[in-house]
């Protein structure tokens, strides 16, 4: 059974699934649309559903109130609250709690956590209403065209738990909804309309109730009550109700608005109106864009230039030139189209996101980028930065939030635009080769060059290269980017149904290294113990080793609730024995000092550099630690310094790391979705690994009691490992001070064999260097006044290959360099036009040959060209080379043909003048 016949069956059965007390009170009748033969309940007889209506309110609205954006939440606020709905605070817009979702996409979103493949419901408090900002990116094409299209809206999420204490079903969810339409915004019952769907998410389905005023869907109150999928499902024993109200639409609705923008974004449209100085014609563009509410919903065209169709029939039916229309219209598109942006910018920076190329980073860049270059296409002066303080200054009432982080949007935003600039020259030299060819350039070529040059479609549109940007450009784009993040490898031993789980005595005493323990199985090389301390791979940290009896543990890995050891042989080991088992102390200690640092530095980080930083990954060895943490530009000195210096500051004040396990809706209340910097964790149960107030993050791994037990953390490294990641190597405790150690010694040896000491090391360094290329400067000299002579006993020991006087010269070196070579090599076809001069150099082990050929003017006369020897010569050695009929060069790497090459050398010359 697919989506349309769990429709069918919920539809053969209204009064199960759709009939709410509301509709037998009012006397709303159930209608069937003759059109798309939906069915839908009305109080006035209709034979066609609000899919095909107009929007009917723009210039005319429906309400005896005029609520702009933030004045439409107040009342809404105020509605749900007085009827017993506690107000949620908005989560972050970056969804750091489900791994397959990088932007949180829906209010219900916020309350769904997924366990063993199963999405559980998990409210803060019941019932609830969110105003939860929500970010797609499916219709980026559309915004600012069709009047209602966003990549950031907040949808209102009226949301409970039915079964719970506070809970309730349709029919009161019903009735709050219709109450708030008729109560709160005046809106006539008759004016109201409630279409029957469903919704099926992960795992769970149900039937919903889409409410409609004047051809505007308004809310839809889903109601989730199966659980599994439309093959296999039963009654949830918790049913959900989870109404999502777009809150441009409400505000919409009120205000009659040519568009749902203009009463959105406050005194941001006034702001970018301003600065297009552009007379608006208020009556024009209502007429137009009811036009195009009444055709967007029933475009069924997928081609690339759907819009340019659409607004070529709006011309005829408005009697004017489509280029007048474009006109008029487009610089108001355009203007949206920036304030849906940047908003969208603001809110995904303000939580942590950054643009980038990879994962929903890129989003992100593209929407600055289109930002950009409208601006630059209509040549306005607007700044970016005075846009999103308009927006967060209107928006402040509701998300005082984004003042605290508005400083760190300005200066991302200010890089990215920066780096966007800088990109242009090289994006216009690609554009202008484009043209030239003058290639139809289908969407795979967009998607190359943006994904290969950041050329975004906007740009080529801008510059003219193209007339329309593909309406699937964006979402083609974004079905490559969604691509999940996560796919660890870990060995799958099958058989283990039925065995307990085992006891984590590395989570009850951090401290045990040796216990007794049962082998309770064997499987493969694997044994599975009672009780064990050995900590299993997992999250970055590696595994312990050490002893199972006498018998080395090579690997320790988790499966579900099961630890299994890897051993080295199964010599002394059987099922049901006794043994004694022991932890590498050593270790243990390293790894869990690696592991606490990461912690330390991240946080660190963050203070350093700015809210951005994330921990994107990290690795904790023996040896040292690894941590990847999101930023944009790769660190300088001063920088990594700097975090080098904070995180000591913190292993110097020796604070409490404090590990306690806590709810897991609690812990995110408590402390914020940052404790997952680690990802998302898959149980109800979350320990919190506490440094102080300093860092605070969910974490399963091992941990030392007192920051002070680090000693010192020592940043070995930084490295720009991708677009928007930078890697930090690092060592902390024993390993620390080994590595000074070592660097003590190296320093050592170097002062004793420069004959220094230490506290004169850097003088002695330099006069070494003075002195070396004092020598370097000796040599070019000594060469200088020698090849001339070299050059003469070369002419006159070359062997003549032919009765015309070519000469031929070859030798094989590995004492003297290139530099030498092409030196002695010019010299001698100067002095002598007959010769050719061929030298192959090898440097030593490990390194390839070097191939330099010069040709004299007399050879070359005679057909003999150096580029064209150092190539073939250079294939033979298994490299390649080139150059022109004088000078060629090249290389290779198989040694044991030099002296093939060699020996060829002279046939070749001969059947070249035979040529
Ligand atoms: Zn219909
Ligand atoms: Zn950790």
């Amino acid at each position: 059974m697919g989506k349309k016949e769990i429709s069918t069956l919920f539809s053969s059965d209204p009064d199960k699934y759709y009939r709410v007390s509301l509709f037998d009170r009012l006397g709303f009748k159930r209608n069937k649309c003759i059109s798309c033969e939906k069915f839908f309940w009305s109080l006035i007889d209709k034979n066609i559903c609000p899919d095909h209506e107009a929007y009917n309110f723009i210039g005319n609205p429906p309400t005896n109130k005029r609520l702009d954006y933030i004045g439409a939440w107040k009342e809404i606020e105020k509605y749900f609250q007085s009827n017993g709905h506690s107000i949620v605070r908005r989560y972050p817009v970056v969804c750091r709690w489900r791994e397959d979702l990088y932007f949180t996409i829906a209010s219900i979103v916020d309350f769904q956590r997924i366990m063993n493949n199963k999405v559980i419901f998990e409210l803060p408090s019941n019932p609830l209403v969110v105003p939860q900002m929500c970010l797609r990116f499916n219709d980026v094409e559309n915004v600012g065209v069709s009047g209602r299209h966003y990549t950031s809206f907040c949808m209102i999420g009226q949301t409970c738990n039915a079964d719970a204490p506070g809970g309730y079903w349709k029919d009161h969810c019903i009735d709050l909804d219709f109450g708030l339409l008729t109560n709160v915004l005046g809106i006539k019952p008759e004016e109201i309309t409630f279409v029957e769907d469903i919704w099926m998410g992960a795992g769970a389905f149900g039937s919903s109730l889409e409410y409609f005023v004047r051809g505007l869907e308004l809310g839809n109150a889903v109601f989730t009550e199966f659980e599994g999928d439309e093959n296999n499902y039963r009654i949830m024993k918790n049913k959900i109700i989870d109404m999502g109200a777009g809150l441009e639409r409400l505000s919409w609705i009120t205000m009659g608005t040519p568009t749902s923008y203009d009463c959105s974004f406050g005194p941001v449209i006034k702001y970018l109106e301003n600065a297009i100085e552009v007379q608006k014609d208020e009556k024009f563009l209502s007429n137009y864009f009811k036009l195009v509410s009444s055709k967007f919903n029933n475009i069924e065209d997928d081609s690339s230039d759907k819009i340019k169709k659409l607004k070529k029939t709006i011309s005829q039916e408005m009697r004017i030139p489509f280029e007048h229309l474009e006109k008029i219209v487009s610089p108001y598109e355009a203007i949206y189209t920036i304030a849906d942006h940047t908003r969208t910018l603001l809110f995904a920076i303000s939580d942590g996101s950054l643009p980038s190329n990879v994962g929903g980073g890129y989003n992100l860049r593209i929407l600055l980028r289109r930002v950009l270059s409208i601006i630059e296409r209509f040549k306005w002066n607007i700044k970016i930065e005075d846009l999103i303080d308009t927006h967060v200054e209107y928006l402040k009432d509701m998300y005082p939030e984004l003042e605290e982080n508005k400083q760190e949007v300005y200066t991302i935003l200010k890089i990215e635009s920066d780096r966007y600039a800088s990109t242009r020259q090289r994006m216009n030299d690609i554009a202008s080769t484009i043209r030239k060819n003058n290639k139809q350039l289908t969407v795979d070529d967009l998607i190359r060059l943006y994904e290969s040059d950041g050329i975004t479609p906007d740009f080529l549109k801008e510059i003219n290269v193209i007339t329309d940007i593909p309406s699937n450009f964006y979402v083609k784009l974004s079905e490559l980017h969604n691509i999940n993040q996560k796919s660890l490898y870990s060995p799958s031993i099958e058989g283990l149904d039925g065995l307990p789980p085992t006891r984590l005595l590395y989570y009850e005493d951090s401290s045990i290294r040796e216990f007794y323990a049962q082998i309770i199985k064997i499987k493969e090389n694997y044994v599975i113990l009672d009780q064990t301390s050995f900590y299993p791979r997992g999250g970055g940290q590696e595994p312990d080793k050490g002893n199972i009896g006498d018998v080395k543990v090579l690997e320790v890995i988790k499966q579900g609730d099961i630890v299994l050891h890897r051993v080295e042989n199964l010599s002394s080991l059987s099922e049901g024995l006794r043994v004694k088992c022991r932890v590498d102390e050593v270790r243990r200690d390293s790894i869990t000092k690696h592991h606490t640092s990461t912690h330390i530095l991240n946080s660190s980080s963050r203070t350093t550099l700015g809210s951005w930083v994330w921990q994107n990954s990290a690795f904790k060895d023996v040896n040292y630690g690894r941590l990847d943490i999101t930023h944009h530009s790769a660190l300088n000195k001063e920088e990594v310094e700097r975090i080098e210096k904070t995180a000591n500051e913190i292993v110097m004040k020796n604070l409490d790391v404090n590990i306690k396990e806590y709810e897991r809706g609690e812990s995110e209340q408590k402390f914020s979705f940052r404790i997952y910097q680690g990802g998302v964790v898959p149980s109800n149960k979350v320990r919190i690994v506490k440094i102080s107030e300093f860092d605070i993050e969910a974490c399963g791994g091992t941990h030392v009691n007192r920051t002070g037990e680090l000693g010192l953390i020592k940043i070995l490294k930084s490295e720009r490992i991708q677009d928007g990641v930078v890697r930090l190597e690092f060592v902390a405790g024993q390993a620390a001070i080994d590595y000074i150690k070592n660097q003590d010694r190296n320093i050592s040896f170097i002062t004793q064999s420069l004959g220094s000491s230490k506290e004169k090391l850097t003088h002695s360094f330099k006069k070494h260097l003075d002195e070396s290329e004092k020598l370097k400067t000796k040599i070019k000299i000594l060469l200088r006044k020698t090849s001339p002579i070299l050059a003469k006993s070369i002419s006159t020991n070359s062997k003549q290959i032919s009765s015309n006087g070519v000469k031929l010269f070859t030798t094989y070196d590995e004492e003297l360099d290139e530099e030498f070579h092409i030196t002695i090599g010019e010299k001698s076809i100067n002095l002598d036009p007959f010769l050719i001069y061929i030298s192959l150099i090898s440097k030593g082990e490990g390194e390839g040959i070097r191939v330099i050929v010069f040709v004299g003017e007399t050879a070359r006369k005679y057909g003999f060209n150096a580029g064209k020897i150092a190539k073939i010569f250079s294939i033979s050695l298994g490299g390649s080379g080139g150059g022109d009929s004088k000078f060629g060069q090249g290389g290779g790497r198989f040694k044991n043909r030099i002296e093939e090459v060699l020996n060829s050398s002279e046939r070749y010359v001969s059947e070249t003048l035979k040529r």
